[in-house]
């Protein structure tokens, strides 16, 4: 579930997207101005407008941005696909089918290429694929053990850099699943054994020895993935399942956005 969305649902592009959120009524890239996320359409009808979305053996989903006509540029909706994980927006993937949109899965973008491809007109362009990896298969690898031989100031530069990677580079030199792991790692660092959320001691300790606390991701509503550290925050078990499942968990996620402004002064 992704902000109410279920996976294999139908939801209709008006009433559940458009009603909600806002957000452009036209094209394949939804931005809403006022909620942190991005809806992002994928179908057969791509192929002939000369896209050509396809999955990938490893698990990644290619995604080709917008731009009917001529080069696509990095602005607008691919902008913010490139960008989404800086910018705390959630990226969630729907498939047109006969019925609806039927919704896919969250997403994070790991990078992104350009490739030769015909745009709507027949003419051969460069288009931008975007490289997804579903956020379901990256909380999983997080929840290996932190690393523990490095001290705070290089694990922070790390989270920074993996919050901002340099473009063109993402891919080559730091996975999604290695960026997500440096965040981790630096917030479990930076919380120094206690709760960053009610300050008590961490419940327990891994076998390599560090406390154990979780990340979350407060602007999100799904953890995992890169983000900006100053919007990570490391949470003991409790605090963590009150947020996602306790009846004031809004209120409380509100009140951890205030925390972590102490936390991190920028
Ligand atoms: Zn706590
Ligand atoms: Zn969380």
């Amino acid at each position: 579930m992704s902000w109410g969305f279920e996976r294999g649902r139908i939801y209709n592009r008006r009433s559940d997207i458009h009603a909600r959120f806002g957000g452009q009524q036209q094209g394949g890239i939804i931005t809403p101005a006022k909620h942190n996320v991005i809806f992002i359409i994928t179908g057969a009808e791509g192929l002939i407008n000369g896209y050509a979305d396809r999955q990938r053996a490893d698990g990644v989903f290619e995604y080709f941005g917008e731009g009917q006509l001529g080069d696509m540029v990095m602005k607008r909706g691919n902008a913010s696909i490139a960008n989404h994980s800086r910018d705390g927006a959630s990226l969630l993937l729907f498939r047109k089918t006969q019925y609806g949109l039927r919704f896919e899965d969250e997403y994070v973008c790991e990078g992104h290429h350009n490739e030769r491809a015909p745009d709507q007109a027949g003419e051969m362009r460069d288009a931008i694929v975007f490289e997804l990896r579903p956020v379901s298969s990256i909380v999983e690898v997080v929840e290996s053990q932190p690393s523990a031989d490095l001290d705070l100031a290089e694990l922070r530069r790390r989270a920074f850099n993996a919050a901002n990677p340099e473009p063109g580079k993402t891919q080559s030199i730091s996975t999604v699943f290695e960026r997500s792991r440096d965040v981790r790692d630096y917030v479990v660092a930076r919380a120094k054994g206690h709760c960053e959320g009610c300050s008590q001691p961490a419940p327990f300790f891994r076998a390599n020895g560090l406390p154990y606390l979780e990340p979350h991701h407060i602007r999100r509503l799904s953890d995992g993935g890169p983000d900006d550290p100053r919007f990570v925050i490391g949470l003991c078990p409790n605090c963590h399942r009150r947020v996602h499942s306790g009846a004031d968990g809004t209120e409380y996620n509100t009140q951890l956005l205030f925390t972590m402004k102490a936390i991190e002064v920028s």
